[in-house]
C-alpha cells in the first residue's frame, strides 16, 4: 500500500528580543504548531537553544527552517552584522541548522519576514514594491518588490533612521533626529512622561481620551505621529510604493493617530494600512520565506 506523501512544511523562527518563537508553516501560510519561550540572550546559551527547539520540533513533512533576526541582516547573503540586545552577530545559522536537522535555512530581517507574511494575506494586492515600517521599541523596516525581500546594497529598510528634524534627540545610529526618536514605542513614553501623565498610560488610552475630547492628549499623539508621517511622506516622495504596512507592537495605534492627522498636499497621499497578522508574522513569513528557498549565492 502506498502512503501519501506529507505535504511541505516549514519551520518558521521568529527571534525576538525577549522571546523566541517557533512554528509549523504550510505553503498557505497557515500556522499548525507554535512554542514560545524567553530568548537566550549570550552567543552560547542561544546556539544551544537554536538546536534544542529546532531538534526537537522538526517532523518529516518539514523542508526548510527560515529565521527572522531583529537588527541588521545581509538577506542575500544570510549575515548577521548585528541583532540589537543579542550578541549573535556573525553567527552562521544556516550551518547550524544543518548540522542539527540537515535542512537548508534562510535568514532575513525579522520585518522582512513579517512583510512577506503581511504580503500573503493580501495576495494579489501587494504585487508591487510594499514597505513595512514596524513601531515598537524602536523603528524598523522592510521593502519587498514583486513579492521578493529588496535588499538594496544589503540592509535597506532601516526607516527609523530617516532624519525628520535636525536638532533632534540623539540616536543609536550616531546621529540626531531620526524619526526613531520622536515616533518609536520609547518616544511615545517620553512624551507621556513629559506631559506629567501616569507612566502606565497606554498609547490606547490616549487614544480614547483624545476621541473625548482631551486636547492635551490629541496634541500628545500629534506629536508623536507626525514625525513618522513626514518620514513615510518622504518615502513616498523617493520610491512611490504601492503600499506602505505599518505593524510592530504599536503599529495599529500608529496609524489611528496618523488618521488623526490633517492631510497634506495631495503629491504625498500616503497608502497607508495596519498590519493585520499581528504577533504571528514573524514566524509565519520566515516559514514562507523558507519554503520559497533557493539558498543565498
Ligand atoms: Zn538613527
Amino acid at each position: 500500500m502506498r502512503t501519501r506523501p506529507l505535504p511541505e512544511t516549514a519551520i518558521g523562527i521568529d527571534v525576538g528580543g525577549t522571546r523566541i518563537r517557533v512554528a509549523r508553516i504550510d505553503a498557505s501560510g497557515d500556522l499548525t504548531a507554535r512554542v514560545i519561550e524567553p530568548v537566550q540572550p549570550d552567543r552560547s546559551g542561544f546556539v544551544a537553544q537554536l538546536s534544542r527547539l529546532v531538534g526537537g520540533f522538526r517532523t518529516d513533512g518539514d523542508v526548510a527552517v527560515g529565521i527572522g533576526i531583529p537588527g541588521r541582516v545581509l538577506g542575500h547573503r544570510g549575515e548577521i552584522v548585528s541583532a540589537g540586545y543579542l550578541d549573535i552577530a556573525g553567527l552562521d545559522l544556516p550551518a547550524l541548522i544543518a548540522a542539527e536537522t540537515g535542512l537548508p535555512a534562510r535568514i532575513e530581517n525579522d520585518a522582512t519576514m513579517a512583510l512577506l507574511a503581511e504580503a500573503n494575506a493580501r495576495r494579489g494586492d501587494t504585487s508591487g514594491l510594499t514597505f513595512m515600517v514596524t513601531v515598537g521599541t524602536g523603528i524598523g523596516g522592510a521593502a519587498i518588490d514583486g513579492g521578493a525581500p529588496w535588499y538594496g546594497g544589503g540592509i535597506s529598510g532601516q526607516f527609523g533612521h530617516i532624519v525628520v528634524a535636525e536638532a533632534g534627540p540623539s540616536c543609536n545610529c550616531g546621529r540626531t533626529g531620526c524619526v526613531e526618536t520622536f515616533s518609536s514605542g520609547t518616544a511615545l513614553g517620553r512624551l507621556i512622561a513629559e506631559a506629567g501623565l501616569d507612566a502606565q498610560t497606554k498609547a490606547e488610552d490616549l487614544l480614547v481620551r483624545a476621541e473625548n475630547g482631551e486636547t492635551a492628549c490629541s496634541d500628545l499623539l500629534a506629536r508623536w505621529a507626525r514625525p513618522l508621517q513626514r518620514a513615510i511622506e518622504t518615502l513616498v516622495a523617493v520610491a512611490d510604493p504601492q503600499l506602505v504596512i505599518v505593524g510592530g507592537g504599536l503599529g495599529g495605534e500608529m496609524v489611528r493617530a496618523l488618521e488623526r492627522l490633517p492631510k497634506r498636499g495631495r503629491w504625498f497621499a500616503m497608502p497607508v494600512e495596519a498590519a493585520r497578522l499581528g504577533d504571528d508574522a514573524g514566524v509565519i513569513g520566515a516559514g514562507l520565506r523558507a519554503l520559497a528557498l533557493p539558498a543565498p549565492e
